[in-house]
């Protein structure tokens, strides 16, 4: 704030020395050529003043020479006694001055009295009067042209006196005068803001268009000058003084005049002709104020244009500052922007590149995770070999024992000579063979042919084929299959031999959960939905407790007893149906018990083309 004050105040400085320093030379400049013009101005009127004067003074010159050779003047010069030669000239010089327009004509006689006038009837009549002071009198008389100008004594007109002699022979018997007004020529002159003076060689003023300046000097009125005044008493009795001018060079080298007047001073310009042949000097004096006035209008304007120059280009300045700072904001905030952006940007990077290090860790991990996976089901597949080994030698193991029991058993009866009982023993051996060759079957299932085409078939029919199969199991379990397969027949497209095995194998692992129930029940209901089936076989038995439901599509995992389960009978079930495009899972029965659903796509009417894997798989059911 401070700062800006001092600042504001050095600019301030600054421009008020720079107003100055343009002003003062611009106004001395103005004030000169103000004044030249001034000065051309004064020229002119001096020039048009002065011919005026000098037209009017020539129109009259030749006049007095002229009339001085009339032979009535010369009459009269010769015998001025004689009275009605006064009166005939009297008469004579009344008429001309009337033609004339001058403002008095007369003659005199060689010692300077006046004999005849044109105003020798007038109250101021010259007639009689010696005028031999007079140089316009004195040089004629000598043969000269009389020229002169003054205040009229007798008159107290002023005038203009042109004196010619009057020559009779080589005599000079007399002067004829000839008086021009001045008044006329005087009243012409009228400027608002110019003076025209005559002055005589002396400074005094003869003429002027401000009357009060008559008879005033512009020079200092040293003694000298009065006595030439009153020797030819050009001013006749009038006081003369001096006017209160003071005098200065001006700026274009004229004469400048500064007059007093009832307090108020008025400066001029003076330019200035001398007259030789009328022995005066005509001035015009040109006001100052309107030329100083026009300067300080221009001057003034100047400044005012130069403050307006100043101002805009401070508020140009200040434009372009404000512009500045704005641009300033701007950059900034795009820098940060750019900034931010490229911290985001290694941020991001960053983030890429550990997700790229995150990728790379996953997909070694991924594959360590398929390398263990495939590991485990090498290890797997190695425990359900061992498993099945167990299995197998178990359940091959008894029966082979018993044969082998029932053969030693045979011979010896044999030996014994008891044949019935013999016999008998070979029966049970070839029940067992039977038996064996049984679990061999189940075996051969793992062998078989997902491929083997399908056919369309109706639930109810597979259903027709499948009872009989299960028939002995049920009523060893004491239980009855209430089924519900719906009003209208539900077409499926199926190996009809697979899909029997598959309910055979669900219908007696239901039948082995409910055997030792009071009330053993079995369900089987089929319904279509869409484009599904579902066949749902239900029992309430102990159900299968979530924790084994995922493992029971297992192949080998029973919870039967080593002899009664093979763990196989679920997993074939399930693989079977995968390859009729369907799904089997496991559920919890309402009111307890197991639910198995078989979910099969549905398929229209049309039997199918294949002949269906009846004659590849043959006949299987019953329990592994
Ligand atoms: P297995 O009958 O030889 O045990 P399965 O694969 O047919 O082999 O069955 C596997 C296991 O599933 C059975 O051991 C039994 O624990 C369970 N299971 C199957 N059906 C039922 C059912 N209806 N109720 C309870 N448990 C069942």
């Amino acid at each position: 704030m401070l700062l800006s004050g001092r600042r504001d105040l050095i600019v301030a400085g600054v421009l008020a020395a720079l107003a100055l320093a343009v002003a003062v030379p611009a106004a001395r400049y103005m004030t000169h050529l103000q004044f030249s013009q001034l000065a051309e101005r004064g020229q002119n009127t001096l020039g048009l003043a002065v011919s005026a004067l000098r037209g009017e003074l020539a129109r009259y010159r030749a006049l007095p020479a002229l009339i001085a050779q009339y032979d009535t003047i010369h009459a009269l010069v010769q015998d001025p006694g004689d009275p009605a030669l006064v009166a005939g000239v009297n008469a004579q010089l009344k008429e001309i001055n009337a033609l004339l327009g001058s403002s008095d004509i007369y003659v005199l006689l060689p010692d300077g009295l006046t004999v005849a006038a044109s105003n020798h009837d007038g109250p101021a009549s010259f007639v009689g009067e010696s005028f031999a002071y007079r140089p316009y009198f004195y040089d004629a008389a000598e043969g000269r042209e009389g020229r002169f100008f003054a205040l009229g004594t007798t008159s107290l007109k002023r005038g203009y006196y042109f004196g010619a002699p009057v020559w009779v022979g080589d005599r000079i018997l007399g002067v004829v005068v000839f008086k021009v007004d001045v008044d006329q020529i005087e009243r012409t002159w009228h400027g608002a803001d110019f003076r025209i003076l005559v002055t005589d060689r002396d400074g005094i003023i003869f003429m002027s268009d401000r009357p009060e300046w008559r008879y005033a000097a512009i020079d200092r009125l040293t003694p000298e000058r009065l006595e030439r005044s009153a020797a030819t008493r050009r001013y006749a009795d009038t006081e003369l003084r001096e006017l209160p001018v003071t005098r200065a060079q001006g700026p274009t080298g004229h004469l400048m005049l500064t007059v007093e007047e009832g307090g108020a001073r008025t400066e001029y310009l003076a330019v200035t002709e001398n007259m030789a042949e009328a022995d005066w000097t005509v001035k015009v004096l040109m006001q100052t104020r309107p030329a100083r006035f026009q300067a300080l209008v221009a001057i003034t304007a100047l400044l005012l244009l130069l403050g307006v120059a100043v101002l805009g280009w401070h508020s140009l300045q200040q434009r372009r500052r404000r512009m500045e700072e704005r641009l300033a904001v701007q950059r900034d905030a795009q820098e940060m922007l750019e900034r931010r952006v490229s911290e985001r940007t290694a941020d991001l990077a960053e983030v890429n590149r550990r997700l790229n290090e995150e990728v790379v860790e996953r997909r070694a991990t991924e594959r360590q995770l398929r390398r263990t996976q495939s590991d485990l089901v090498q290890a797997g597949k190695l425990a359900a070999l061992g498993q099945m080994s167990a299995a197998l030698s178990h359940e091959f193991n008894q029966p082979l024992g018993a044969v082998r029991a029932y053969a030693e058993n045979a011979e010896i009866l044999l030996e014994r000579g008891r044949i019935d009982d013999a016999r008998g023993n070979i029966a049970d051996i070839s029940l067992l063979a039977d038996r064996m060759a049984e679990l061999g079957r189940h075996l051969r299932n793992f062998a078989r042919k997902p491929n083997a085409r399908l056919q369309t078939v109706t639930v109810a029919e597979v259903l027709r084929d499948t009872r009989p199969i299960v028939a002995a199991r049920l009523r060893e379990a004491r239980v009855e299959l209430r089924t519900d397969l719906g009003p209208d027949p539900i077409h499926v497209r199926v190996g009809t031999v697979r899909l029997q095995q598959v309910l055979v194998n669900i219908l007696t692992n239901a039948a082995d959960a409910v055997e030792s129930l009071p009330d053993p029940r079995i369900a089987l209901t089929a319904r279509q939905d869409g484009a599904r089936v579902f066949i749902i076989i239900r029992d309430n038995g102990p159900g299968v407790p979530q924790a084994i439901a995922a493992r029971i599509f297992d192949p080998f995992f029973t919870t039967k007893g080593v002899g009664r389960g093979l763990g196989l009978g679920l997993s074939i079930s399930y693989n079977i149906i995968k390859d009729f495009d369907g799904e089997l899972r496991v559920a919890e029965a309402e009111g307890g018990g197991a639910e198995f659903v078989i979910e099969l796509p549905a398929a229209d009417g049309d039997p199918g083309d294949g002949p269906g894997d009846g004659g590849a798989e043959g006949r299987q059911g019953g329990r592994a």
